[in-house]
């Protein structure tokens, strides 16, 4: 971080969100070259590409096939959603998918093509036509390399191991309070335009595939700042987690169900006809359902994933991430093996509510990635809806940043301020509680216990100096209130939102 402490843009966040954002601002920049320079930090918890962008697997929507098309994308994005979607912007976003892959590869990226040059397109569960365009099954890999190479070559300034913890809004902006983890010290520094690229929600569970930044901490510092927060109840479980009694946190991608791997019970026998006629290929939810049912019919903590069936070749070439993590994590080789998986929490369709162009309802804040709620997912997601999501806001954002810049970046006299104090909590058994409630069979009486139980741990927990693991555990406490308090908000059960009878 430079010795200034002034910027026009502060990203907290690296993964696609946020390097998008910095990338689109750069190439914004490069055209318009009479402004003076942008100001521009992007700022990441951890290493720059500790992100669960790095960590996807299948790939990004977009209706690029001859025989596909931008409308079948939308109906099918509607239907995932139990079409509480915000049908404006699901048109709007998914409609500039196409152009968000071509931005994606003048950054560096390559996807996966066929011998006649055309994108080899993946299938995923509730879409109605192949359209997930991939690089292996380390698409967010390759993503979140050339997005980070194109940003370190245009001299982009990031500061890695730092977390934003506490934000005061002024009349020009925002003073925020900046930890670097490494050397334990608190920066102030003052931004005009500030953006949440902070990511999921992950680690209020306790089985996740996300990272372990994924804390929530984007939603929980702007609802501090007041700004509108929206379905967080609408948390998606990937049906797929790989079941290993410890470390049980790896994804076995939609991509392998796609190429021809089945869901088996216990008996070894096919399942998911009888829960939908799309069979293993159906909308997350229904799966994570299904499975959810087979576990409690049988008593087991998992059923059966058979990718027997697809060629070995096939398996090395497009699924080799998957093949390694299911041999080295629990010594299953998908080749010859049965491979165990169970449902596990893997993408928030809420957060924090913005417009269709990033803006939230603060002036100057703005949220893009999975911390945002743009209304594009409904009541769950369309698989590989996210990463799209993620880009095409970034652009909307910088188009808006850019209209709206200073000609001057006017420095406000800085004001008092404190390091927050923090609760001393068990968060294991913060987690429990929460998960055990928020799961994927919901159930009133349960989440009104959950929630009485979080509330008093929060009311009458011990307060002391902020120390950064219990400020992130205390961010994980707030944010399951304000989930559950979400889900018991909802009279009837929608998508992902599951309320048993
Ligand atoms: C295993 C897995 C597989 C997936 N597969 C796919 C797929 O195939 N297709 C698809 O579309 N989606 C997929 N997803 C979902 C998708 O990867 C994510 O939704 C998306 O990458 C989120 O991007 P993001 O930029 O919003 O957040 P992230 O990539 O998670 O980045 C969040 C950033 O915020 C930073 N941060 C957090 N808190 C703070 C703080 N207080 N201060 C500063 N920085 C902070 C973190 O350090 C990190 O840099 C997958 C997710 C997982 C976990």
């Amino acid at each position: 971080m430079s010795a200034c402490n002034k910027y026009d843009v502060l990203i907290l966040g690296s993964g696609i969100a946020g390097l998008s954002l910095a990338n689109y601002l750069i190439d914004k920049q490069r055209l318009k070259s009479e402004n003076r320079k942008l100001k521009v930090l992007v700022v990441s918890k951890g290493e720059v590409n500790e992100t669960n962008t790095a960590w996807a697997q299948g790939g990004v929507a977009a209706a690029v096939d001859t025989n596909d098309s931008i409308e079948r994308h939308v109906n099918d994005t509607l239907a995932a959603g139990s079409y509480a979607n915000d049908t404006d912007v699901t048109q709007k976003i998914i409609s500039q998918a196409p152009e968000a892959i071509r931005d994606l590869i003048g950054w560096g990226v390559q996807f996966d093509k066929k011998s006649n040059g055309d994108f080899d397109l993946g299938l995923e569960g509730g879409h109605d036509h192949p359209r997930i365009l991939h690089h292996q099954d380390i698409t967010g890999a390759a993503i979140q390399h050339a997005i980070q190479e194109y940003f370190t070559k245009a001299g982009g300034e990031i500061s890695n191991h730092t977390a934003a913890i506490d934000i005061l809004k002024t009349a020009d902006g925002f003073w925020v309070t900046l930890f670097d983890l490494s050397r334990h010290k608190t920066i102030r520094i003052f931004c005009v335009h500030l953006v949440m690229a902070t990511g999921g929600i992950g680690q209020l569970f306790t089985r996740t595939t996300n990272t372990r930044y994924s804390t929530g901490d984007g939603i929980y510092l702007s609802h501090q700042l007041g700004a509108a927060i929206k379905e967080l109840a609408m948390v998606q479980f990937h049906p797929t987690g790989l079941y290993v009694e410890e470390n049980s946190s790896f994804l076995i991608s939609e991509a392998l169900r796609g190429a021809g791997a089945e869901l088996l019970d216990h008996k070894e026998l096919p399942f998911m006809h009888r829960y939908d006629p799309k069979g293993s290929l159906a909308p997350r939810d229904i799966v994570s359902r299904a499975i959810w049912q087979e576990m409690r019919l049988s008593g087991k903590e998992h059923v059966w994933l058979d990718a027997r069936m697809i060629s070995p070749q096939v398996l090395q070439h497009h699924f080799s991430n998957i093949v390694s993590n299911c041999i080295s994590r629990a010594g299953v080789d998908p080749a010859k093996d049965l491979i165990p998986v169970a449902p596990i929490q893997h993408y928030s369709c809420g957060g924090i509510a913005t417009d269709a162009n990033g803006r939230t309802t603060i002036k100057g804040l703005y949220a893009i990635g999975e911390c945002a709620h743009t209304g594009l997912h409904g009541a769950n997601r369309l698989a590989s809806n996210s990463l799209l999501e993620g880009i095409v806001m970034a652009k909307f954002v910088a188009q808006e940043i850019t209209d709206t810049l200073q000609q001057e970046l006017q420095i406000p006299t800085e004001s008092a301020w404190e390091l927050p104090m923090v609760l001393s909590l068990d968060i294991s058994n913060v987690k429990k509680i929460f998960s055990h409630a928020a799961g994927v069979m919901r159930n009133t009486a349960k989440m009104k216990e959950a929630l009485r139980l979080l509330e008093d741990i929060r009311l009458n927990g011990n307060r002391i100096p902020f120390n950064v693991q219990d400020f992130e555990n205390s961010i994980i406490l707030q944010v399951s209130i304000l989930l559950l308090k979400d889900a018991l908000s909802k009279k009837s059960s929608i998508g992902v939102h599951y309320i048993e009878a």
